[in-house]
């Protein structure tokens, strides 16, 4: 994972080396501006005790208070999460949101836990960092085995803190706790709108795209759903199993019902024969755009001179790694990267944050609109960037990034930031 901090780093540099850039701003950026760590003592319902290694890391929060989600996986290390944290700030950035990038984990494995055990959990993670977050200071979210549930029992304790309710202090809450209308396919929805935004440009003619996504869950369902909508052809979608294909298309919505009856999507409704493959067979199959939608790390030095897609939207975090995107700039395959294309799900935490604050509402109409408004300047800009400079997209998304982050830098003056 050291190597995940060092690689994240590496792209930087390569983005720093085609703008002019105040030597000062990348050694700002060279490390998180802090990071706490601290063990979570949780009483089990056994009526043992448990302890388990948390942290909270606060990349650079230059643009505005930072923002990122809280991780529970039994692996989640140091590194992992200021890796994470570096790419909130980036992402941030790229969204031209008034944040900077924060990111929190804790070591466990969430599915051991009983309700009540992660409800303790999630609640002893609030008392330990409640000096570190704050409504205008860090603003937590959900990710990997975080929820809205956990969400609210977060903001509820953190309220209990204070003597007051405090909803901004977190984003990603269920409705009746302060949550925006339109979270749910947001990241989704956020891919969606830049595909269709900029297809022509990425030569793709909706009734004749094949789309492949892996990844069948919240955020690939969803882009799958309404790029479904718009006459796309989604002929392979997978899950943690298995993945299916249909030359002939399958509708996302049918999958979604299939798999939450049976628990498979072996068997689901298709037009012509349904063939059955493995996750690695699927990133290969023949098809136009190809979506990862799972896990970092899915498209590698390995696979990557196999796969046959012309568009690469990263819709997870991290799925194509450098020694990939190498091999794919070389063959002319476009990747738009993560930091850009699920951006969605930011952009309307940031709505969230901003509903919180104004204590007014909007209906999803709104929010629909108002990350339509968002995201398509932002993914254009990318693209003329990466046209103008000859240079791929997730080097442009960098670069509009770190442009945006020296800026903000610079406005602040030197001697904020810097002591002598
Ligand atoms: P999810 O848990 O709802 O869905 C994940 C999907 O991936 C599931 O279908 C699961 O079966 C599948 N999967 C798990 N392991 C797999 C494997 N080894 N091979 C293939 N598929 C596998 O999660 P999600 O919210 O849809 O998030 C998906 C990705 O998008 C993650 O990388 C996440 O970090 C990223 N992301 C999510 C959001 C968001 O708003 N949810 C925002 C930004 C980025």
């Amino acid at each position: 994972m050291a190597k995940l901090f060092s690689e994240a780093k590496r792209r930087l540099k390569l983005a720093a080396s085609h703008i002019k850039v105040d030597p000062d701003v990348m050694e700002k950026l060279k490390y998180p501006k802090e990071t706490l760590a601290a063990s979570l003592l949780v009483r089990m319902d056994d009526g043992s005790r448990r302890s388990f290694k948390a942290w909270r890391c606060r990349y650079d929060d230059t643009r505005g208070p930072t923002k990122g989600g809280i991780r529970y996986h039994p692996s989640v290390r140091l590194d992992e999460v200021m890796t994470l944290a570096f790419w909130m700030t980036f992402k941030c950035a790229v969204a031209n949101l008034p944040y900077g990038g924060a990111k929190g984990g804790v070591a466990v494995d969430a599915n051991k836990l009983s309700k009540a055990e992660l409800e303790r959990l999630s609640r002893a993670y609030v008392k330990a960092f409640s000096q570190f977050i704050g409504p205008d200071r860090d603003i937590p979210a959900p990710d990997m085995y975080t929820n809205p549930m956990v969400m609210g029992w977060m903001a509820d304790e953190y309220g209990s803190i204070l003597g007051q309710p405090s909803p901004a202090v977190i984003t990603g809450k269920p409705i009746e706790l302060g949550g925006s209308a339109g979270r749910t396919d947001a990241t989704g929805r956020g891919g969606y709108l830049i595909i269709r935004n900029l297809e022509q440009e990425f030569g793709l003619d909706p009734e004749n795209t094949k789309v492949v996504i892996q990844g069948f869950g919240n955020v690939g369902y969803h882009c799958a759903k309404l790029l479904h909508d718009d006459g796309y052809k989604i002929v392979g979608v997978s899950d943690s199993k298995i993945a299916i294909y249909d030359p002939d298309g399958l509708d996302p919505i049918a999958v979604l019902e299939h798999k939450n009856k049976t628990g498979t999507l072996e068997g689901a409704p298709s037009h012509s024969k349904l063939s059955i493959m493995t996750n690695e067979e699927l990133l290969i199959t023949e098809c136009d755009l190809l979506i990862p939608a799972a896990l970092e790390n899915q498209i590698t030095e390995k696979n990557a001179a196999n796969i046959q897609a012309k568009i690469i939207c990263e819709l997870a975090n991290g799925p194509v790694n450098p020694a990939a995107d190498k091999i794919l700039n070389d063959n002319n395959q476009i990747v738009v990267p993560d930091i850009l294309s699920n951006s969605g799900g930011v952009i309307v935490s940031y709505f969230e944050w901003v509903q919180n604050k104004a204590g007014f509402y909007w209906d999803v109409a709104k929010i629909h609109g108002r990350l339509k408004e968002k995201i398509e300047p932002e993914a254009r800009r990318v693209w003329d960037l990466s046209k103008e400079k000859e240079i791929d997209m997730r080097t442009a998304a960098y670069v509009l990034a770190l442009q945006r982050l020296s800026t903000a830098v610079t406005s602040h003056g030197t001697k904020a930031y810097f002591s002598s």
